[in-house]
């Protein structure tokens, strides 16, 4: 099967912190990942080196097995964790900054998902809750069309009926080409989703698995083997 991502001993540091040691890994075309662990554990720096917004210490990231460039704007979509946009602008126009920015941004689906997801489009940023925010910031990810999604705390923040539209939406995007890591951590709500999992565990990779075979393995949900590794 074609390696869409791949790296090799990468390393993060902040100054000091050691964010990301020795991390090696590749994901397979149409492969979900989903990227588990604990605040901190480096989840988001690791999307963001993957996803070309920060650059590793060491080590190598190849994704279609190239080194990571400009040109992974057009088929990498990356949800990030905080919605960093413009306080003062609407919905509208971050959309039209979107469609501007992004040849692979689709707007009629865009206008579709806002409504599925109830996002009133016309309201300024600053006006909106971290639930409206976080649905912005889902619906404008997942209207590129993109070969690999970066999902960052997909639905985290979210209330029952958003979190379960969303995971609609991603099974109805889950083609079996497309490749996605989703880091989260409401774990039960996306585990049906994930084919292969890394836990994390202060920057390292702690376990590497099929998600399948650790439910066999261990005879737990991927959420209930989740809380007894880590609250013990
Ligand atoms: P997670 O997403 O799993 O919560 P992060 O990747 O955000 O983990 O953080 C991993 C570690 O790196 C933490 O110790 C965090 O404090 C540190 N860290 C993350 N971003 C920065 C930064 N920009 N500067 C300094 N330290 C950072
Ligand atoms: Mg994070």
């Amino acid at each position: 099967m074609d390696k869409i991502i791949e790296l090799q001993n990468v390393k993060k540091k902040y100054k000091e912190i050691t964010a990301l040691d020795d991390i090696s890994f590749d994901i397979c075309q149409g492969k979900i990942l989903g990227l588990f662990g604990p605040s901190g554990s480096g989840k988001t720096s690791l999307l963001k080196i993957i996803g070309g917004l920060s650059k590793a210490t060491k080590g190598e990231v190849k994704i279609f097995g190239e080194d990571i460039s400009y040109k992974n704007k057009e088929f990498i979509a990356f949800k990030s964790s905080t919605f960093d946009f413009e306080e003062d602008f609407t919905g509208n126009d971050l959309i039209e900054l979107y469609g501007d920015f992004y040849k692979n941004f689709d707007k009629d689906y865009n206008e579709r998902l806002n409504e599925y997801l109830d996002i009133d489009t016309s309201k300024f940023i600053k006006n909106l809750s971290k639930g409206q925010r976080q649905k912005l910031n889902i619906a404008l990810t997942l209207s590129l069309d993109a070969k690999i999604y970066l999902l960052d705390e997909i639905i985290d923040g979210l209330d029952q009926v958003a979190s379960g539209k969303i995971i609609d939406l991603l099974i109805d995007k889950i083609d079996g080409k497309k490749t996605m890591i989703i880091a989260s951590h409401k774990i039960d709500k996306i585990e049906d989703l994930i084919d292969d999992v890394i836990f994390l565990n202060r920057g390292k990779i702690f376990i590497k698995a099929k998600a399948e075979d650790l439910r066999n393995k261990e005879n737990l949900s991927l959420a209930d083997f989740y809380d007894r590794i880590y609250l013990n």
